[in-house]
């Protein structure tokens, strides 16, 4: 018999598995390319060149011993200098190896993190609409996830309701911007009104609160926005990066947790992180991609290709009459569904061979997040179907 905890997982994976084999189903009935699929977020850019390039290189020239052995659960001293010192030219900061925490993606830094800092019973924050795992990765660790509501249609974060959100149990909030799935990036103003609201609730209850920055989108950012670096604002910031989608590396699994020396019981996070590293399973990062990425991490995806996919999209739907916050980083759109139950119009949508997701498993209700990290031809080829759809509810 499982476990009641893994029963209520099997069930709601069960409903988004079923979602993305419909793919398949679809395909399999009108041809792959009848079947627009803007379910899932795997980056449809290659992985720069040099990446390749440095693993062929670091397989043929070292010893194989070393490359393959276990590393420290923190991973390998020279790859988190390296990153370090990126990060350092990039942000104005002073890191150095002992700042770095070599993870499996952005998931395994979070999963870390939050095996870190939490006791069973604490609370997490989040702004919906989030990123559904949030949810599984609070309560692997006996933690309760409360969402602050979404704040349409713009999506910044409503910083009086964040403040109504926070007691005594407050251990973190979990930032995610660029946004998945609104592609909202944070100005510096809603950063501050965050950190101030941070500070004088923590000096209310007499805690310690700390932002986790979750940055799987850093790298994309559009129209020269930026993206502004959490730590600078907020003394008790950790970082979870990821090279999923700023390398086009999703399956090989690595990221890296920064924990500034500012934060709260640094010695102890650090140590935590590098101990939770190994006794949730992952032991360590895999070492080779933590060897590449320390060589290619100044390295970027192609952003223009992106931006040329949502300029496309984002102008269409503009037209056919759908609503939507441009998105300024990430490669989503998150739209306002034509009906008010989402999954209705997921459903709907699936009539016009369009695969999109409910907003409702991003803890947003009445909204469909689409995934513009697909071919070209796939946004031109489902624009008539989009138009039909929109059509559809005016009849
Ligand atoms: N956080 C967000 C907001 C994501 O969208 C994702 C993946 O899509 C992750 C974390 C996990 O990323 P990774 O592949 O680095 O584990």
């Amino acid at each position: 018999m499982i476990s009641q905890k893994m029963k209520q997982m099997v069930e709601q994976s069960a409903a988004m598995s079923a979602m993305f084999t419909e793919g398949k189903r679809l395909a399999a009935i009108y041809g792959a390319e009848n079947v627009y699929d803007f379910g899932i977020g795997n980056p449809n850019v290659k992985a720069p060149a040099s990446v390749n390039a440095t693993a062929i290189e670091i397989l043929q020239n070292m010893d194989s011993l070393k490359v393959h052995s276990y590393t420290d659960s923190s991973g390998i001293p020279a790859a988190r200098k390296a990153i370090a010192e990126s990060l350092n030219h990039r942000f104005g900061t002073n890191y150095d190896e002992s700042n770095l925490v070599m993870t499996v993606g952005a998931a395994g830094g979070l999963n870390v993190i939050l095996k870190v800092l939490l006791d069973a019973g604490d609370e997490v924050l989040t702004f919906a609409p989030y990123f559904g795992e949030y949810d599984n990765y609070v309560m692997n660790v006996g933690g309760v996830l409360h969402p602050v509501p979404p704040n349409p249609p713009d999506f910044l974060p409503d910083v009086d309701a964040l403040s109504a959100c926070i007691t005594p149990k407050t251990k973190a909030i979990i930032i995610n911007s660029p946004n998945n799935p609104t592609g909202v990036i944070y100005d510096a103003g809603t950063i501050e009104k965050i950190a101030a609201v941070l500070r004088q609730k923590s000096a209310e209850y007499g805690t310690d609160i700390y932002i986790i920055a979750d940055e799987p989108y850093r790298e994309l950012a559009y129209d020269g926005v930026e993206v502004p670096y959490i730590p600078n604002f907020y003394e008790n910031t950790i970082v979870a990066y990821s090279f999923s989608k700023s390398l086009s590396l999703p399956g090989d699994r690595i990221g890296y947790l920064v924990i500034p020396s500012t934060v709260s019981d640094f010695a102890e996070v650090s140590m935590g992180a590098a101990i939770a590293n190994r006794v949730l399973g992952f032991v360590n990062a895999p070492a080779l991609q933590q060897m590449v990425v320390a060589k290619c991490c100044e390295e970027t995806t192609d952003v223009a290709f992106y931006n040329a996919n949502r300029e496309l999209l984002y102008n269409a739907l503009q037209e056919y009459g759908y609503s939507c916050a441009k998105p300024q980083g990430a490669f989503y759109l998150f739209v306002k569904a034509l009906e008010d139950d989402d999954k209705a119009f997921c459903e709907k949508a699936k009539e016009y061979r369009l695969l999109v997701t409910p907003g409702s498993a991003f803890g947003c209700k009445g909204y469909v997040r689409i995934s513009y990290c697909v071919a070209r031809e796939t946004i031109e080829n489902s624009l008539p179907s989009f138009k039909a759809l929109a059509e559809s509810y005016k009849k």
